[in-house]
């Protein structure tokens, strides 16, 4: 009775597993193959049900029922476990054309041994006591029944061929996925041998099977994805262009992939973070007073007769287990080389491109000052003519001269201003302004050159726009010069109309708008995009016999954008364009300006001097003997005594002897220069607090707060103008000295 109910205990731990496995595979496993192992299973519970009701078979025609069911049962397990077989084995063509027929065989099987009731045709039931007094309903097999057994281990036979052939076909990583199928049904032939051996009384093969795909089901959902991901891991890591090097928690080294042991010939075996490079890493950490962390190792090696220098990155780290106890240790190998190459090679790179930015602005400077110095005289003596004559012919030609003057200096201007721009350091100046007298100035200014060509410049000026604003009219005026002199550049017959209106949108600020309309040769659409572009001029071939550089709009852009303004562009081809420039400004006289007057009585007006100061007396220092001359020439009628040097010696010398009120001194000039002069004279002599104007060519950006920071009181660019030279020595005289005109 024991064994009956020990027999039965198993069968229902049988059931229960293959109806938990049954419900796993739903979720975890491939459906193609999930659907025949889910039916293997099932099947698998029938039997093992018919197999209790066996155990439990109170007479011959209950036992024999019983029997016929489990027999047709065992029948459809095979049938479902060839099939998942199959399908798991990828044989997906045998598959579709087997299983069809087969169910046939196994149908026509099955209902042979559901009919032995009937006919008794494939098997008989006979009681055997066994085990004291309990009975047990045993079969012995007539012909069909054998049948029956040939058709389940055909199928077994089948099953274990298509696995032996795909182990055999396969690579060795996947091979285990389907070993571990072999070994399960091997298992299962194994164990029913030993069963048939030991000629037990209840038959226990389904138990088997039962076993077999319980295997299945939890070698292919987790041993073999594990296996598979350790295997692919571990090819991976190899595979890697890092190293990876693991100890375990007495620090013996248990893995190192292929790169570290290439690299560093790391031999498992003895490898310990005693040895290179985890000696050095551990080293470095310690001294930052780090356990774990990363740090950097360099080493030099020789390559094909060559030394080479390699970096690398390495992490050393704690490896934890899932509660945070530490387990081990790793080292993380990073080969750096190529960006410490790549770093110093930008690093090359930028102190190149910086010397040649360096060897641009001395250009810059250079140039300025090269061709400032000689404009300076030409200016000024040009100017000693305007104050020295009343003839109306030779003030023409000497105001011309200044014209052309003044446009050289714009186009050395635009230059710089495109390097200040470049160094961010364009600022914005403002100052009360008339608006009438910066178009008057700027028209007045181009009159000539649009004379030349033959073309008209006229002025169209809202007259309700407010009389006085507050801006920056230098920047304005530059910008205006720089559209306008495109417009006569880029204009064959016409001519260009200036049109300024304004835009009221508050009471104290208003969008200045200014219009400048050609009838030139236009710009095609598609060049439209690029006329703010640095240096791009558009339409070059046709343009080729027009100066420019193609800085002027780029600057025209940058310092509209810098007052917070807009500039665009209509245009089209052969028929002229119209740039439209907005620029807010704030109002400081709301009163309409009135008509606008292209000349004003008395505009040209006669020189007359700021102050007068017969008591002060200065020191001008420069190189240039003209220069000299046109800084007296400019002083004359405010009776400054003017003294001079032709050099920093001269002027050392002088300054021994004697304290001057101010000193104007020029910077280049032969040894000493002027920040050299500047130094001695500040440190002996009588002028130690004189303030010292610096004057210069070298207008580049920073120029001026260099010459403050040296200790200068303020600089003059060269050309200097008169106004100029007379606002900075009323600021810097002593005020006893001047008298005010
Ligand atoms: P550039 O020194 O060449 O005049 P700009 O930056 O001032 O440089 O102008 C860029 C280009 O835009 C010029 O080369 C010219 O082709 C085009 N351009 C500018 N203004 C006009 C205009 N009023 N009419 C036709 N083309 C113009």
């Amino acid at each position: 009775m024991l064994m009956k109910i020990i027999f039965v205990l198993i069968d229902c731990a049988a059931v229960l597993g293959l109806y938990f496995t049954h419900k796993a595979v739903g979720r975890n496993i491939k459906e193609e193959y999930g659907i025949w192992l889910r039916k293997t299973l099932f099947a698998g519970i029938i039997a093992m049900f018919a197999n209790i009701l066996i155990a439990y078979s109170f007479d011959y025609a209950f036992a024999s029922i019983s029997f016929s069911i489990y027999f047709a049962s065992i029948d459809w397990i095979l049938y479902y476990l060839v099939g998942f077989l199959l399908a798991y084995t990828e044989h997906d063509k045998a598959l579709k054309i087997m299983y069809r027929p087969a169910a046939v065989v196994f149908g026509l099987d099955s209902l042979s041994l559901l009919t032995n009731r009937i006919f008794g045709h494939a098997f008989y039931v006979f009681s055997k006591k066994n085990y004291g007094d309990v009975h047990f309903y045993q079969t012995r097999g007539l012909m069909p029944f054998y049948i029956h057994l040939a058709i389940d281990y055909t199928a077994i036979a089948i099953a274990l061929f298509f696995i032996i052939y795909r182990l055999i076909k396969t690579y060795s990583i996947y091979r285990i996925k389907y070993v571990i199928i072999l070994s399960v049904l091997m298992l299962v032939i194994l164990l029913n041998l030993l069963y048939m051996m030991l000629e037990l009384p209840l038959d226990a093969s389904v138990i088997f099977y039962a076993v077999a795909g319980m295997l299945i089901y939890f070698s292919i959902h987790s041993f073999v994805p594990r296996s598979l991901k350790i295997s692919s891991l571990e090819r991976a890591i190899n595979d890697m262009k890092e190293g990876l090097v693991l100890f375990d928690i007495s620090d013996n080294c248990i893995y190192a992939n292929d790169f570290s042991k290439q690299r560093f010939d790391i031999d498992e075996s003895t490898y310990t973070p005693k040895c290179e490079p985890a000696a050095t890493i551990i080293t470095n950490l310690s001294v930052k007073g780090e356990e774990f962390g990363e740090s950097n190792y360099s080493r030099t090696v020789a390559k094909d007769s060559d030394e080479v220098r390699e970096h690398y990155v390495i992490k050393y780290n704690r490896l934890n287990d899932g509660k945070g106890r530490m387990i081990g240790s790793y080292l993380l190998i990073e080969d750096n080389t190529d960006q410490v190459r790549y770093l110093d090679e930008i690093k090359k790179a930028r102190d190149i491109a910086n010397e040649a930015n360096n060897a641009k602005s001395s250009f810059l400077a250079n140039m300025s000052h090269e061709i400032r110095t000689p404009l300076n005289s030409v200016l000024g003596m040009n100017e000693m003519i305007m104050r020295s004559t009343e003839d109306k012919q030779l003030l023409e030609y000497a105001g011309n001269i200044k014209s052309s003057g003044d446009a050289l200096l714009s186009l050395i201007n635009d230059i710089l201003d495109f390097s200040k721009i470049e160094a961010n350091r364009m600022e914005i100046a403002p100052v009360d302004y008339d608006p009438h007298q910066l178009l008057r100035d700027c028209c007045n200014n181009f009159e000539q050159m649009a004379e030349i060509k033959d073309l008209y410049i006229k002025v169209e000026c809202d007259e309700t726009i407010p009389s006085r604003l507050y801006g920056d009219d230098k920047l304005i005026r530059q910008i205006l010069a720089n559209v306008v002199s495109n417009a006569i550049k880029y204009t064959r017959e016409g001519g260009v109309t200036v049109r300024v209106s304004d835009d009221g949108f508050a009471e104290d600020v208003r969008d200045l708008v200014i219009e400048v309309s050609d009838t030139g040769i236009g710009i095609a659409a598609d060049d439209i995009k690029y006329l703010f572009d640095a240096f791009k001029r558009i339409n070059e071939k046709q343009n080729a016999t027009i100066q420019g550089t193609g800085l002027g709009l780029a600057i025209t852009k940058e310092l509209v954008t810098l007052m917070h303004g807009s500039i665009s562009v209509s245009s089209k081809e052969g028929q002229g364009s119209t740039f439209t420039i907005v620029i807010p400004q704030k109002v400081v006289e709301a009163k309409p300006i009135g008509e606008f007057k292209r000349h004003v009585e008395g505009s040209a007006k006669k020189y007359t001097e700021s102050f007068k100061a017969p008591d002060a007396c200065i020191l001008v220092v420069d190189d240039a003997r003209l220069n000299l001359k046109v800084a007296q020439a400019l002083l004359k009628n405010t009776e400054i005594q003017v003294e001079t040097a032709g050099g920093g010696n001269e002027a050392i010398e002088k300054c021994r002897g004697k304290k001057y009120d101010c000193i104007l001194l020029d910077h280049r000039m032969p040894e000493p220069d002027g920040i050299q002069t500047f130094e001695i004279i500040t440190k002996e002599g009588m002028n130690t607090d004189t303030p010292v104007i610096m004057l210069t060519a070298n207008v580049i950006s920073g120029a001026e707060e260099e010459y403050i920071k040296l200790g200068f009181a303020g600089y003059l660019s060269k050309p200097i103008r008169g106004e100029d030279l007379e606002a900075a020595l009323i600021r810097y005289l002593p005020e006893e000295k001047v008298k005010a005109q």
